[in-house]
């Protein structure tokens, strides 16, 4: 977890480390026991209802993105859940300042809500392809960390993962998107124009990091080669998250000793 971005080198972690588990079937056994943990916590937290949990995921293409979603949160309850995922974005979108389709889709109370790329992607995809001078994506820095200090202040949980792969492991993956018809919808030609900007894309993201990772709202750097290996860091963070809070069932408006149901 960083929780200050000061001399945060992305080239200094692996997307294959495995935290020490031996392998898949010991990280998709604990996965398999965070995922009813998450369960019971999530039902409690929606209960208890006086927090809100913002997730943010990202990452390059292939990464693991919505997998994660599908796997690593696959015990919650949806009714819970809110899953925004940000596109490119619309003329409606452009034509606002870069929160305004963001700041939209936070959590309310007893809500997670899981952010598939973000606001994010302002500072990142668009310096890569550089469609705001660079005044204006470097501006976004501040703005990005006031509005998280601001979710944070008024109750909002923020947690920022970074799903690290490699370039090798990006590679495998888009070809099995081209070799399987079943996968061919999520390949697209613009995912290999950004793969050909690979160290552009890592720059980007460590300055993103270096400049947004703060104690209230860090970002996890999630060794992501291995996909089970992926869900097991997201698992474990957002259990350890959860289980710090002091989650309660709120009392009954009045009470109930008396009450029969005929
Ligand atoms: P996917 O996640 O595969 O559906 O792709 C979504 C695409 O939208 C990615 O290429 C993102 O980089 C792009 N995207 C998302 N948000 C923005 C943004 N704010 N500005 C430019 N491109 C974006
Ligand atoms: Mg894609």
């Amino acid at each position: 977890m960083v929780t200050d971005g000061a001399g945060f080198r992305l080239a200094d972690r692996d997307p294959g480390a495995t935290s020490g588990v031996p392998g898949k079937a010991e990280g998709r056994a604990e996965v398999a026991e965070l995922t009813r943990r998450m369960r019971h916590l999530q039902e409690r937290f929606y209960a208890d209802g006086r927090h809100r949990l913002l997730v943010v995921l990202q990452g390059m293409d292939t990464s693991g993105k919505s997998g994660a979603i599908r796997r690593a949160f696959a015990g919650l309850n949806p009714a819970g859940v809110r899953v925004t995922s940000f596109r490119t974005p619309t003329d409606d979108e452009l034509a606002r300042d870069f929160l305004w389709r963001v700041h939209r889709h936070v959590p309310r109370d007893g809500e997670i809500a899981l952010f598939d790329r973000s606001h994010y992607e302002d500072v990142v995809a668009v310096r890569v392809r550089g469609l705001v001078p660079p005044e204006r994506w470097r501006a976004r820095y501040e703005h990005i960390r006031a509005f998280e200090r601001m979710l944070v202040d008024e109750g909002t949980i923020v947690r920022k993962f970074f799903l690290h792969i490699s370039r090798e492991e990006q590679a495998t993956r888009l070809r099995a998107r081209l070799e399987d018809p079943r996968k061919h919808w999520k390949f697209r030609r613009s995912d290999l124009e950004d793969r050909d900007r690979w160290d552009d894309y890592q720059a980007a993201y460590e300055d993103a990091i270096r400049e947004t990772a703060t104690p209230e709202a860090p970002w996890v750097i999630v060794p992501a080669d291995r996909k089970w290996h992926r869900d097991l860091v997201i698992c474990r963070t957002i259990v350890d998250t959860l289980e710090r809070l002091d989650l309660r069932y709120p009392e009954a408006e009045e009470d109930l000793s008396g009450v029969v149901v005929v």
